[in-house]
């Protein structure tokens, strides 16, 4: 192997870019030659492929986002499509692919490897932590973080004004962040996405702290497939109960922003491992994050969304609301 490209792909999340920076240096130091591919597989499709060197990655450790900029690419589920792609690698001497994405992206990732001999490595990245097969995914610290000190802020006001807030945070099947903001912010309730709303019980949660002297509710709701979820809730707290309430709708602040240490720290270990592992001469393998490691797993481990559900994050917070 003398060569590797490297792309994002998907929702950006914030760390990618120290994942980047580590595949990179790393490479570079193992002799490999680096190609940054633009705006993942449409970039790569479109011949969008340029020579990294150690300094292009200077820097950007702190930011979020990603140098490489990211897409979607609904033609790439096409396998003419992906023999195109093959093709373009080929000709550009590029021996191995990087992608840093979610599960969608490893499906693409795999099928270049099975379909065509690809070497591929992934990364974990999405906000969501939504892939099977690894504990973690690079970002979601960051969007926790980051929901978490916007609702600390609303709740400043809503305990100011005795209101009850109703807090969209990201997540249309995935209800990893709600739950976490839920513990960490003592919401009075979390609405997941795979489950229907029950009004009543968002009422009597809200009822209950009036009764106890609290003097303000948060409802955090993930957003789920359906737009309007937030605003649906509150016209029936309202029509239903009286009970006024006020949406905020979080949306992509929850993307963006420095990544954290966890971030920082994880997205270098696994970008470190991707290139090593490669340089072994592993051909299809994911950087996971497994009993507080980066380990390598085989991408057929990581290929599906995380199914398992925590009803015991729900418990936590209806437990410690009280
Ligand atoms: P994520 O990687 O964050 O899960 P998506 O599901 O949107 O995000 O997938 C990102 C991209 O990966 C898609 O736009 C497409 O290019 C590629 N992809 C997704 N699913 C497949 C699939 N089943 N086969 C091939 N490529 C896929």
């Amino acid at each position: 192997m003398k060569s590797i490209g490297l792309l994002c792909s998907g929702g950006d999340s914030p760390g990618m870019n120290c994942a980047i920076r580590a595949v990179v240096r790393t490479a570079i130091n193992e002799g490999l030659e680096v190609y940054g591919i633009q705006r993942g597989y449409a970039g790569l499709l479109e011949g969008n492929i340029k020579k990294l060197d150690v300094s292009s990655v200077g820097n950007i450790i702190q930011h979020g986002g990603t140098i490489l900029q990211t897409s979607r690419c609904p033609e790439f589920k096409e396998a003419e499509i992906r023999k195109e792609a093959a093709h373009i690698l080929k000709r550009k001497k590029i021996d191995a692919l990087v992608v840093i994405g979610g599960d969608g992206s490893f499906n693409g990732a795999y099928k270049l490897h099975s379909e065509h001999g690809i070497p591929v490595a992934g990364i974990p990245g999405t906000i969501d932590n939504d892939i099977s097969g690894t504990d973690y995914s690079i970002g979601f610290d960051t969007a926790v973080q980051t929901a978490i000190d916007a609702v600390d802020k609303i709740r400043d006001t809503a305990s100011s004004h005795e209101r009850t807030f109703i807090v969209e945070v990201m997540g249309r099947k995935s209800p990893a962040i709600a739950l976490h903001v839920g513990v960490c912010t003592g919401a009075e309730n979390v609405v997941l996405p795979s489950e229907k709303v029950n009004i009543d019980e968002i009422a009597a949660d809200v009822q209950r702290g009036v009764k106890r002297g609290k003097n303000s509710s948060i409802i955090i709701v993930a957003e789920g497939e359906k737009e309007g979820l937030s605003h649906e809730i509150r016209e029936n707290l309202k029509s239903n109960y009286s009970i006024d309430s006020h949406v905020c709708i979080l949306g992509h602040i929850q993307r963006g922003g420095n990544p954290s240490g966890v971030d920082r720290f994880i997205a270098s270990g696994m970008g470190y491992l991707a290139i090593k592992n490669l340089m072994k001469g592993e051909n299809s393998f994911v950087t996971a994050y497994r009993n507080g490691n980066v380990v390598a797993v085989p991408f057929t481990e990581c290929l599906e969304k995380k199914t398992e559900y925590l009803p015991q994050y729900i418990n936590l917070v209806k437990t410690l609301s009280i």
